[in-house]
């Protein structure tokens, strides 16, 4: 077996102490004499993986008991659609568009009602964070949304936008659990696991209960409507039950290496590594203003295409995989998600050197 260093943005790399946990209790889960994968969502067993899974979460998140904590579905693209039909009651609502999934989400908005988008960095390909700290909020609007971290442009709100006394909307797919969050300053924080969390196929949704109500716009189906899984525990119907499981032991580990404040302090530290060699090289240059750049991906070019590819080629054959940048931004991009050690960054920009010095 040869594991390689996998900066992919997602599906992404999880921690290999997980990934060793789940393949022995993969024939025989606690005495059950059977898999999560074949096991009832209804049982006992389940309704333990899944209670615990959100207690951890609570407890790593500090989660207020007004909030709900949501399984569900659909991935993060199914909430561009189900936010706007749950919470859009005066049918208005304020988009800050910083990068594709913002203006995705900004887009499936507009079919349900006005969506405004009141501040946005597209001018400069996304590349940073516009100041948001007085937007012409609509008087009127239901939300203002955000993405809190913009996996493809590797930028990050440092700040939250001051929405007026609006609820705050987040998608925080790509920054999930990668630092402490103040869970009481937004209506609803989701995200896509399959970034920093666990496998793909779930989304989790903490939204405040005042939120969760029958109102929602007309013809919304009931799969869709946040009360629904609310009421059921997120076991209106089968959920994505191996995922929840996958993902509460995270939380698990997330827990024993110290929680958020240490995944911030590690975070920093691995990023770091990366950005101080970015500013420093010859050939490499970042590409987010460095005061918004994300912890979690890291974008860099060299500023040729054709040097580019062989760099991303010349690593993949080193074991440093999934280097591609995104189309839209060309390049390379490095996501250094929770689970990618340290010495997954360092191997990176040793890497680099060697490659810079090649190719003076
Ligand atoms: C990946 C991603 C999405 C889309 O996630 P899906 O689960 O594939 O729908 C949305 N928002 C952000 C910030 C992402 O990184």
């Amino acid at each position: 077996m040869s594991r390689v260093f996998n900066f992919s943005a997602g599906p992404a790399v999880l921690p290999e102490e997980v990934l060793k946990e789940v393949a022995d209790e993969m024939l025989d889960y606690n005495g059950t004499g059977m898999s999560v994968m074949e096991m009832s969502h209804r049982s006992a067993a389940f309704q333990e993986i899944i209670d615990t899974a959100e207690k951890d979460l609570r407890d790593l998140m500090n989660i207020p008991d007004n909030y709900k904590v949501l399984f569900l579905q659909g991935g993060a693209s199914q909430q561009f659609a189900m936010i706007p039909m749950n919470l859009m009651k005066n049918k208005v609502a304020d988009y800050i568009v910083t990068g594709q999934w913002a203006k995705k989400a900004y887009q499936e908005a507009q079919k349900y009602g006005k969506a405004n988008k009141i501040a946005s960095s597209e001018d400069k390909t996304f590349s940073y964070i516009p100041d948001c700290s007085d937007l012409p909020i609509s008087p009127d609007a239901d939300y203002v949304y955000i993405c809190e971290n913009n996996t493809i442009y590797g930028t990050k709100f440092k700040k939250l936008p001051n929405t007026k006394g609006k609820t705050l909307v987040a998608d925080v797919s790509s920054c999930f659990l990668s630092e402490p969050v103040d869970v009481s300053k937004y209506g609803l924080i989701y995200g896509g696991v399959q970034k920093n969390i666990g496998p793909a196929g779930m989304v989790i949704v903490i939204i405040r209960e005042d939120l969760i109500s029958e109102d929602v716009l007309p013809g919304t189906p009931t799969m869709l409507t946040y009360k629904t899984h609310a009421d059921a525990g997120s076991l209106y119907n089968t959920p994505n039950a191996y995922c929840i499981y996958v993902c509460g032991k995270v939380f698990k580990w997330l827990k024993s290496m110290g929680g958020l404040e240490e995944m911030k302090r590690r975070n920093e530290e691995k990023a770091k590594i990366l950005y101080d060699f970015l500013d420093s090289s010859s050939l490499f240059k970042g590409t987010v203003v460095p005061e918004d750049r994300s912890l979690m991906n890291v974008p860099f070019v060299t500023g040729d295409k054709e040097m580019d590819a062989k760099f991303v080629k010349e690593a993949t054959a080193a074991g440093l995989v999934n280097l591609k940048g995104h189309r839209t931004v060309g390049g390379m991009r490095a996501s250094i998600y929770n689970a990618m050690p340290k010495a997954g960054v360092e191997a990176l920009v040793a890497f680099m050197k060697k490659f810079e010095e090649e190719n003076k």
